[in-house]
């Protein structure tokens, strides 16, 4: 069991350690004396202290050491450029960072990535550098989406990964824990902090039977997703198991695995098996098959182990299904959906079919697209309504042009994009309907949100497995099901199609295709990070200041915030995405959209050194130009929503000292503590009503200390000061990051 075998191929020195994981499992069982599930051998052999470390299901906070990071490149920009201020020489855990988000479909695969490519050169260019100077692998445009170069090169069963995009449970249809953070996440374990996670509950879906005909692996989750609802995943790992995971591939247990972020479950994931080794073996890496068969009984659940809740699915008796619009979750099988259509009234024409993405863009998934497509023309067929396939990867895009199927989806009258994301997260500047249009397109993604596809509120956008996508694409309907409904070919006879063929895995082994990768070099001093002073993209981060040592005495309050106060109020998305990298061209959203209590307005709030009103985050430069620091109130679960640290970065950039609340949304309180600011809360809550926007407070920052209270004394404009008591969940290290200005300011301190 201690062999060394190299996590991937593309790196000589990262080895998978299931001795320490076998010994770290070994310790928490003993504790814990009872079976465990698949998903908590995983968490809790890579927990940092097995010992000491509390564990109960849904209650403890984990602290955790994944193998890998993954970073896609929207999400990579600020977590590298906050690296970068911790004045590290190299990540202090394997990352890779991954360039497909930024691509725009519009005219086909390789015009649109050319053009992507200028556009966005110096974002491309500064992660390229960043990556080289930090021993980051760097997955250049044009590779393929993060999620499938992570199953074909970085996943291996038992691992831990953590990922910059809610998708990155991809990985567990390779048995791997693979989680989506977000980038203030991903740069502690860049810097070797721990990663914290509340101790998930687990949720079982027992799989029996068989799948056949037109039914996909996808449907399983489709189904799962109508079960559970969006919201019935939060706080689990769904954890596949039964004698049906054995009858699915490799990449379409990932499709299932990388669609339950739709149910908002931490991440999902299937046990080792020998679809694994199998598609490990096809792709270069038979040897950590090898290495798992031996250590195969810690890589499932252990016998008589319990779940938070299970549901039973029948394989045999699954019926394909179509989701949506708008919500992943609402179900209907195919054999209702036409009734469905008619009922709701949804548009009946279907206008475009997608296919590919990270969900569903595997040999098997094509192959089988490909044999539908390949029935039509045969009869003298094409896609009616528009269609789009979008490869996975550079490999998967190689491959199917060697074997035949992109020319198949080409006769077929389709359009291959490029390696990326695409329309899946609104990159495609669609022509074909107006906007506010009502009509129905129909993808093989994972999420149907709403305006994702297109901008188009009007869009009803459906999900399914690629192979219903192109049935419905020759009809051009949303009312045909193939199971039952007839075409006409080209002379008018009336046929069939035939249920879908593929391969699982390409006979003659995959295509690797263009070199996309780039390897971090061998000498990393002399490579310069490329970031232009003049960019509005991107701006090195300076790291921030250490407290002074003292209590900070009459100072304003920016804004006090009524009602929900989200991450989106406090560092709005939508056109703001484009600064990600720019802290100080992103502050110009921070809390715009916070409602002010002293006029029931968003972003106008007055400023107490002039008197006028202006916009927060005007109000906030200008005290900091002045050397003012300043406080924000906030009402309940402030800071609910993301993990966005953009919301946290922004106040601390503009000179904010606390954030004094009801209560937080916990990972934004984490997120501003990190970041060096004091997130604060109301000793007795009805304390909120006390404090008038424009009075001053001081803030008795000497007085921070494990489990002691902080004493916030209020200044009302007219009227007699009075003290407010503050809490906090400060432990012994975070007080430290406060005081040395960040928690990156502390690693640097401590590398
Ligand atoms: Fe996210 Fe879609 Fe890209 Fe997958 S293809 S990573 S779901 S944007």
């Amino acid at each position: 069991l201690d062999k060394k075998v190299r996590q991937n191929i593309w790196e000589d020195n990262n080895f998978i350690n299931y001795k320490k994981m076998s010994e770290n499992l070994a310790v928490v069982r003993s504790r814990l004396n009872r079976p465990l599930t698949y998903a908590e051998k995983i968490l809790y052999s890579h927990l940092d202290d097995p010992h000491g470390q509390d564990i109960e299901r849904g209650k403890s906070y984990l602290k955790l050491r994944p193998d890998r990071v993954a970073c896609q490149d929207a999400t990579a920009q600020m977590a590298i450029l906050q690296f970068m201020s911790a004045g590290m020489d190299q990540v202090a855990n394997p990352t890779t960072v991954h360039c497909d988000h930024l691509i725009e479909a519009q005219v086909g695969g390789e015009r649109d990535l050319a053009r992507a490519i200028s556009i966005n050169k110096e974002v491309y260019d500064f992660l390229s550098s960043a990556c080289a100077k930090y021993n980051i692998g760097f997955w250049r445009p044009g590779s393929g989406i993060i999620h499938q170069i992570i199953l074909e090169n970085y996943a291996f069963p038992g691992g831990l990964l953590i990922g910059t995009d809610s998708h990155t449970p991809n990985g567990g249809g390779l048995g791997m824990a693979a989680i989506g953070v977000g980038g203030a996440d991903a740069v502690d374990v860049m810097a070797n902090l721990p990663w914290e996670l509340k101790a998930p509950n687990v949720i079982g879906v027992k799989l029996t039977g068989q799948l056949s005909g037109w039914t996909a692996p996808k449907d399983i989750i489709l189904k799962v997703a109508d079960i559970l609802t969006v919201k019935g995943g939060t706080g689990a790992i769904v954890e596949y198991h039964g004698p049906g995971v054995d009858t699915i591939s490799c990449t379409g247990m990932a499709s299932c695995a990388n669609m339950g972020a739709e149910i908002g479950a931490t991440t999902s994931v299937f046990p080792f098996n020998d679809r694994m080794y199998d598609y490990l073996a096809a792709t270069k890496r038979k040897d950590i098959g090898d290495f798992a068969r031996g250590y195969a009984s810690e890589l499932r659940a252990d016998e008589g182990a319990e779940y938070d809740q299970l549901i039973e699915l029948n394989l045999s008796e699954l019926e394909p299904h179509i989701n949506g619009p708008f919500t992943p979750d609402l179900g209907t099988p195919i054999s209702k959906f036409s009734q469905a259509v008619k009922e709701n009234g949804w548009p009946e024409e279907l206008k475009v079919g997608l296919i590919g993405s990270c969900t569903n863009s595997s040999y098997e998934d094509m192959s089988r697209a490909a044999s539908i497509a390949r029935d039509a023309l045969d009869h003298g067929l094409k896609a009616k309504a528009a269609f789009t396939v979008t490869p996975g990867s550079e490999q998967i895009r190689a491959t199917i042009a060697r074997d035949g199927q992109l020319k198949t989806f080409e006769e077929f009258g389709g359009m291959v994009l490029a390696n990326a994301c695409g329309p899946c997260i609104g990159q495609w500047d669609r022509q074909d309907v107006k906007k506010g249009e009502a009509n129905s397109i129909l993808s093989s993604y994972n999420r149907n949100f709403t305006g994702r596809n297109d901008g188009n509120p009007a869009t009803h956008s459906f999900v399914t497995s690629p192979d219903l996508v192109v049935a419905l694409t020759i009809a051009g309907s949303l009312h045909f099901n193939p199971l039952t409904d007839k075409l006409k070919d080209k002379d008018g006879n009336e046929f069939l199609l035939k249920p879908p063929t593929g391969d699982g895995l390409p006979v003659r082994g995959y295509d690797p295709g263009n070199d996309t990768y780039q390897a971090p070099p061998k000498d990393r001093m002399g490579v310069t990070v490329q970031v232009a002073p003049t960019s509005d993209r991107l701006q090195v981060l300076q790291p921030f200041q250490p407290w002074d040592g003292k209590d900070v005495k009459d100072i304003p309050i920016l804004i006090k915030a009524k009602g929900k106060t989200t991450t989106d109020h406090i560092s709005m998305a939508g056109p703001w995405l484009k600064y990600r990298g720019h802290l100080d061209n992103i502050s110009n959203n921070m809390l715009i959209g916070a409602i002010n209590e002293a006029n029931d307005e968003a972003n106008k709030i007055k400023n107490f050194t002039t008197g006028d009103w202006d916009a927060v985050p005007a109000v906030a430069r200008d005290y900091k130009k002045k050397g003012i620091k300043w406080v924000v109130i906030g009402d309940w679960n402030y800071g609910e929503g993301s993990s966005r640290e953009h919301a946290a970065l922004e106040p601390r950039h503009l000179g904010g000292l606390a954030i004094v609340t009801r209560s937080f949304a916990r990972i934004h309180e984490t997120n501003l503590k990190k970041q060096g600011m004091l997130p604060l809360t109301f000793a007795d809550p009805a304390d909120y009503d006390k404090i008038k926007p424009d009075d001053k407070v001081d803030i008795l920052c000497t007085q921070l200390a494990v489990g002691e209270p902080i004493t916030m004394v209020v200044h009302p404009k007219d009227g007699k000061s009075f003290e407010v008591p503050l809490q906090h969940t400060f432990n012994e290290a975070q007080i430290e990051w406060f005081k040395n200005g960040s928690a990156l300011n502390t690693m640097a301190k401590t590398a």
